[in-house]
């Protein structure tokens, strides 16, 4: 089944923009796909260099069957080029862009329209990012630039300005479920995002939500004279460093759920099921302990790309959502 002929849900607005100016033949040469992680980006950039590049004339979107949409699909049309991360490196080098405008001026265009996906563009190094302004300044006619990014504040100014960016947001609930996401916990825990809901094994969600769930509670609960069962906690938090990002993000959304109930926006709980705990917490800390944990979790998510002292940071947590000790050190 090719991308093309699957159905594709959300974000109808700005997908219709772009079918639009690929219809009218007026489709940017540099465009910026922007939004959160697993909502369709990508595979709208493909979607476009089918549709740039079809051999069915009388489908303006690409008909996801001729020889040309399969190629692009499988990463092996000689005019689409997906440029990513290479192995295990953390950004996308100078050499890959210079290997791309190498291409551009030597090469010449096989097909329709020749395609550059660059995703995650926000990782392309300094220099990599001045290289693709070169190319960006003066495309040859028939080459469009598709930047994928997470966060388009992240890309620099002088490629923003140069770019039309299309914005694409989380789903609604409603539309994650439409995609065929039937378990609740894993729809409510998407946060919008159908391929972080497929990514998702919901008894491993289940028994990791149990388990920060365990952890605020004993965190919040342990009395003055009893401090000394906090650490544990925290050690059992910051054992394992595959796990510790995981945790802090998922500890995130616990809290949110917290925050929702101690403000009365009930209706957008994402752990309907353990309601009754989290109230129980979220009444025994109070809207005050809430707030710290989410700035601390907040702190530790930054911290985390620096450097990584985890039994540290998990203190800092258990702390935080502590009553007794935030009274002892006069945070109260
Ligand atoms: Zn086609």
């Amino acid at each position: 089944v090719s991308e093309t002929s699957a159905p594709f849900y959300g974000n109808a607005d700005t997908v219709a923009r772009i079918e639009r100016k690929i219809a009218e033949g007026r489709l940017g040469h540099a465009l910026i796909f922007s939004g959160p992680e697993g909502i369709g980006k990508r595979t709208w950039a493909l979607r476009v260099a089918q549709a740039l590049n079809c051999n069915a004339t009388d489908s303006p979107t690409g008909c996801g069957t001729c020889r040309s949409c399969q190629r692009v699909v499988s990463l092996t049309h000689p005019d689409v080029q997906y440029l990513t991360l290479e192995d295990d490196a953390s950004q996308i080098k100078i050499e890959q862009i210079r290997a791309l405008r190498s291409q551009l001026e030597l090469e010449a265009l096989e097909g329709a329209a020749r395609v550059y996906i660059i995703d995650p563009a926000e990782r392309m190094t300094p220099g990599a990012a001045n290289a693709l302004l070169k190319a960006l300044e003066e495309p040859p006619p028939g080459t469009h630039f598709l930047l994928v990014t997470a966060n388009v504040h992240e890309l620099l100014v002088t490629i923003r300005s140069r770019c039309h960016v299309y914005h694409f947001t989380p789903l609604s609930l409603a539309q994650v479920r439409a995609a065929g996401i039937d378990d609740e916990l894993v729809v409510r825990w998407s946060q919008g995002s159908i391929g972080r809901a497929l990514a998702t094994d919901p008894e491993g969600l289940r028994s990791l939500r149990d388990e920060l769930l365990d952890f605020l509670s004993v965190a919040s609960t342990a009395p003055a004279g009893q401090l000394a069962v906090l650490p544990g906690a925290a050690a059992d938090l910051a054992r394992s460093k595959e796990d510790f990002a995981g945790k802090v993000r998922a500890l995130g959304v616990l809290v949110s759920d917290l925050l929702y109930l101690r403000t009365g926006l009930d209706a957008r709980l994402v752990n309907i099921d353990r309601e009754a705990d989290l109230r129980r917490i979220a009444d025994r800390i109070g809207l005050d302990r809430v707030v710290e944990l989410g700035d601390t979790l907040r702190f530790i998510e930054t911290s985390l790309k620096r450097y990584v002292n985890r039994q540290m940071l998990a203190d800092a947590l258990v702390l935080a959502a502590n009553p007794e000790t935030a009274r002892l050190t006069g945070r109260v």
